[in-house]
């Protein structure tokens, strides 16, 4: 994956979605609306987000099919953050109940799932 932004703009999808392209260019710093739209195609394409018609345009969120361990590890490929083995989670995008690393590739949230507290 080699397509610029392409993690940048699948964050903001998931975080902040759905919401229309136009949004995302203030959201993801440096971005250009051609680079937005290219990393949306590609995003879709992989099944990570998808785009549904709104009165005011399109608007693009989270796949409800795609299971957001897959979108996290898709973003650390992307961005080649380091990641949790376990879920594929990094720094920028944290499991949902807030997670620290164990090691350097283990989060605390996989790490207690192993341990009987
Ligand atoms: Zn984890
Ligand atoms: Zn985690």
């Amino acid at each position: 994956m080699s397509i610029p932004f392409l993690g940048p703009v699948l964050l903001a999808v998931w975080q902040h979605g759905p919401l229309p392209e136009q949004e995302l260019l203030d959201l993801v710093p440096d971005v250009t609306s051609g680079t937005v739209s290219t990393a949306l195609a590609a995003l879709m394409q992989e099944g990570l987000i998808e785009s549904c018609a709104d009165r005011h345009g399109t608007l693009y969120g989270p796949a409800a099919l795609c299971d957001e361990t897959v979108a996290r590890q898709a973003y650390a490929q992307a961005t080649g953050a380091s990641s949790c083995q376990g879920c594929g989670c990094t720094a920028a995008w944290p499991c949902p109940e807030s997670c620290w690393w164990v090691t350097s590739e283990l989060c605390s949230t996989c790490a207690g799932t192993r341990i009987v507290a």
